[in-house]
C-alpha cells in the first residue's frame, strides 16, 4: 500500500519534470522520421493494393472534375456531391491528412516535409530576405487532403467588410460585397468559446467547421488592456472590425486542428456519387479547341484520362492552379511559347498578380514576469500525456493568442487597416533561434548570436504583417512538366512608390510606442531589447533607417499568397476569370480557391478561400440546377 503511494507520489513528479531543451530539436527530427516512415508505408500500400484508380463510372466520364481537395476544394466536393445525381471526382495529388497534423503544438514540426507540403520556396528576393536561405522565401503548402488547412496556424478571420465591398468593385458585381457575402462565411461557422482553462479547454461539436474562441491565452489580457488604452476598439477578430486588438479565434475542435478534410470531406467520401482519387497529379486539361473536356492526370507513374461532361473545377490553390492553366496552353503567349506549349488562349493575367502578407518579427520584448510560454519549462512527459489521454496542455497552443488590426499614415483609413499583428507570447526557450529559423527558412547561424543572448528570458514577439500590400509578383512554369515546380517571385517591397516599405517601418515604430508606453506592458517591464538585429549594426537602434534594415533581414511569408487568377470585370486584360470563376475565353473550366482573389484581403486567407469554395459551390448549382 505504501509503496503503491510512494510509486505514484514519484511517478507525478517525474511526469512533471520539463523535458531537456534539446527535446525540441529532437522532436523535429521525430516527427520528420515519423512522417516519412508513415508516408512510404501509406504510398506503398496503396502502390501495392491500389495500382489502378478507384472509379465509380463506365465509361469514365464525370459530371464535374475538380482538381485538389484543399480548402476550397473539400468545400466544393462536399457541396457538389450533395446532390446524388451528379457524379464528382475529386483529384489530389496527396493523401489524407496524418494525426501529426491534427495536433496544433506541432505547426511548424509539421511543415517543409516532401510528402505533406509541396516545399516551395521563391525565387531569390531583390528588395529583401538578406537572413534566408539563398533570399529564397519558404512558401509552404499543403499536399494531402484539407490542402493548406493542415498546415496552417488556424487562426480564423473573415477579413475586413471593405476589402469585399472592394472586390464587387473591382468586378462590377454585387454578389461579392461584404453584405452578400456573410452568408457564405457563416454557412460554414461553428462558433464555440470562452473558456476558462488558459491552455485550451475545448467543448463542443456538430457544425461543418468549428471555430473555438480563446480567450484566456498567456498575455492576451495584457495585449487587449494596452490597445484599449491607446483608444482602440476591443472586439471580437470577426465582429466586421475596423482597428481593433483581440484575442483569436481558431478552427480547432476538442483540442484538435479541424481542417476541411475534417469539416467536408471526411463524411461526404462515402457517397457513393463522389470519387476521391488520391496520389493523383494533374498535368493538365484536355481541350478540343476551346472547350474543356477532361483532365490528364499522372498516378504512380501512369498517366490517365478522364472526361467531364459538365465542368472542370480547379482547386489546386494559389500557385497550383495557375500551373494547370499555363501547362494546359491557357496563359501568356510568350511564357507557353518559350516552353513550346501550344496556345490555346493567349490569357496573360493567368500567375501574374501575385500577394501575400509580407511579414516580420519584431522581439524578443524581454518581460520581468514570468509570464511568457517558456516551453522547456512547461514541456514535461506529464504534459504530453496530458494531451494523449484529454487533448489538453501545451500541445493545443498555436504559437500565438492575439491579434491586431490598425492603419498607418498611409492610406490613413482607421476603418479599413492596412496592418495586421499577432502577439506570440513565446519566451526565449533555448532552441528558440533555431525554432524561428526553421519556422521562416531562414539562415540559422546569423539569428543565433542574436537571440541566443536572450536565452532563459521571458518575452513576447510581435509578428507583424503587411495586410493590404501594392506589390505584385508572379507565378511561371519553367517547363510541362508537373514534376518541375514553377518560379514562384512574391516580389515583396517592390511597389514603384515605396508604400509597402513605409508601411512596415512605421507599423514597427508604432508596437514599440505600444509595449513602452502603456501601462499594463510597463508593469511587466516591457523592454524591446536593445541588441542590434544582425545585418543592421551600422545603424542606430529605433531609427527608421534601422527599421528598414530589420524588415528587409528578417523577412517571411504569411503565407497567405494569393491573387494568380484574378477575377475581373470583361475588359479587363489582366482578369482570368470572371465574377462567376468561369475562365476567360474558354469553356467549362472554372476557379475556385485562393488564386481568384482580385486583391488580398487585410486577414488570414483560410476563411476567406472556404467562403469563395462555398460560394463557388453555390454557382456551379445556380448554374446546373440542383
Ligand atoms: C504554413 C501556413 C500557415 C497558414 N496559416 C494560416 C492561418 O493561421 N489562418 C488562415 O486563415 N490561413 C492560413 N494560411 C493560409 C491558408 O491556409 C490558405 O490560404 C488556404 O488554405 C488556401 O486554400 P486553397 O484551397 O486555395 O489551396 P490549398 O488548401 O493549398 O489546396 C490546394 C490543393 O490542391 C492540391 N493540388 C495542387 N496541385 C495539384 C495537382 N497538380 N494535382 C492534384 N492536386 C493538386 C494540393 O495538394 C492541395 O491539397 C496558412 C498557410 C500555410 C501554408
Amino acid at each position: 500500500m505504501a509503496s503503491n503511494l510512494l510509486f505514484r507520489i514519484l511517478s507525478r513528479e517525474l511526469l512533471n519534470i520539463p523535458l531537456p531543451s534539446l527535446f525540441i530539436p529532437v522532436g523535429y527530427a521525430t516527427i520528420a522520421i515519423v512522417t516519412t516512415l508513415v508516408c512510404t508505408a501509406k504510398f506503398t500500400a496503396d502502390v501495392v493494393f491500389r495500382p489502378n484508380p478507384p472509379t465509380i463510372t463506365q465509361p469514365e466520364t464525370y459530371d464535374f472534375i475538380i482538381v485538389g481537395g484543399g480548402s476550397a476544394g473539400a468545400v466544393v466536393a462536399n457541396r457538389l456531391s450533395e446532390n446524388a445525381r451528379w457524379k464528382v471526382l475529386l483529384l489530389e495529388a496527396g493523401d489524407t491528412p496524418l494525426i501529426l497534423n491534427s495536433i496544433p503544438g506541432l505547426l511548424s514540426g509539421n511543415m517543409y516535409h516532401k510528402d505533406t507540403d509541396w516545399n516551395y520556396f521563391s525565387v531569390p528576393q531583390k528588395n529583401c530576405s538578406y537572413t534566408s536561405l539563398n533570399q529564397k522565401i519558404g512558401l509552404s503548402r499543403g499536399k494531402s487532403l484539407g490542402g493548406s488547412s493542415n498546415l496552417n496556424f488556424m487562426i480564423y478571420q473573415r477579413g475586413n467588410p471593405k476589402d469585399y465591398d472592394n472586390w464587387a468593385n473591382i468586378t462590377g458585381d454585387k454578389s461579392w460585397n461584404y453584405k452578400n457575402l456573410l452568408k457564405y462565411f457563416k454557412i460554414s461557422e461553428d462558433y464555440h468559446g470562452n473558456f476558462p482553462d488558459p491552455l485550451g479547454q475545448y467543448h463542443g461539436s456538430g457544425g461543418p467547421l468549428t471555430i473555438s474562441k480563446l480567450r484566456n491565452e498567456p498575455l492576451v489580457k495584457q495585449w487587449v488592456a494596452a490597445a484599449e488604452e491607446l483608444g482602440f476598439n476591443i472586439t471580437d477578430p470577426n465582429a466586421e472590425q475596423t482597428s481593433t486588438f483581440s484575442p483569436i479565434d481558431t478552427t480547432t475542435k476538442n483540442g484538435q486542428r479541424d481542417s476541411t478534410y475534417n469539416a467536408f470531406l471526411r463524411n461526404a467520401m462515402n457517397r457513393k456519387n463522389l470519387n476521391v482519387v488520391r496520389y493523383a497529379v494533374v498535368d493538365k486539361i484536355l481541350m478540343s479547341g476551346k472547350n474543356a473536356t477532361g483532365v490528364v492526370y499522372i498516378r504512380h507513374g501512369k498517366k490517365i484520362e478522364v472526361q467531364a461532361s459538365k465542368e472542370i473545377i480547379l482547386c489546386a490553390g494559389v500557385f497550383g492552379s495557375p500551373s494547370i492553366l499555363q501547362r494546359s496552353g491557357i496563359g501568356p503567349r510568350h511564357l507557353l511559347e518559350s516552353l513550346k506549349i501550344p496556345v490555346v488562349h493567349d490569357l496573360p493575367g493567368v500567375g501574374e498578380g501575385l500577394q501575400d502578407h509580407v511579414m516580420t518579427v519584431a522581439g524578443p520584448i524581454l518581460l520581468n514576469d514570468s509570464v511568457s510560454f517558456m516551453f522547456d519549462d512547461i514541456i514535461s512527459p506529464g504534459t504530453l500525456l496530458k494531451y494523449a489521454r484529454k487533448r489538453l496542455g501545451p500541445l493545443t497552443f498555436i504559437v500565438v493568442s492575439g491579434v491586431g488590426f490598425f492603419s498607418t499614415s498611409e492610406p490613413k483609413n482607421p476603418d479599413w487597416p492596412n496592418i495586421c499583428v499577432f502577439l506570440s507570447p513565446m519566451g526565449m526557450h533555448a532552441s528558440f533561434a533555431q525554432d524561428i529559423a526553421r519556422l521562416f527558412a531562414l539562415e540559422r547561424k546569423l539569428l543565433e548570436p542574436y537571440y541566443n543572448h536572450f536565452k532563459g528570458h521571458h518575452a513576447t514577439q510581435v509578428f507583424i504583417n503587411l495586410g493590404r500590400p501594392e506589390s505584385r509578383g508572379s507565378v511561371k512554369i519553367k517547363s510541362s512538366d508537373p514534376d518541375v515546380p514553377p518560379d514562384i517571385d512574391p516580389n515583396y517591397y517592390s511597389d514603384a512608390g515605396g508604400k509597402d516599405i513605409r508601411a512596415m517601418i512605421e507599423a514597427f515604430k508604432f508596437i514599440i510606442k505600444y509595449f513602452t508606453t502603456t501601462t499594463p506592458w510597463m508593469k511587466l517591464g516591457a523592454n524591446p531589447n536593445k541588441r542590434h538585429f544582425p545585418g543592421c549594426e551600422n545603424f542606430q537602434l529605433r531609427s527608421d533607417e534601422y527599421y528598414e534594415c530589420h524588415i528587409r533581414h528578417f523577412t517571411g511569408s504569411s503565407w497567405h499568397s494569393c491573387c494568380t487568377n484574378q477575377m475581373g470585370p470583361d475588359g479587363e486584360q489582366m482578369a482570368v476569370v470572371d465574377s462567376n470563376l468561369r475562365v476567360r475565353g474558354v469553356k467549362k473550366i472554372r476557379v475556385i480557391d485562393a488564386s481568384i482573389m482580385p486583391i488580398i484581403s487585410n486577414a488570414n486567407l483560410n476563411a476567406p478561400t472556404i467562403m469563395i469554395g462555398e460560394k463557388g459551390a453555390s454557382l456551379l448549382l445556380q448554374e446546373w440546377g440542383y
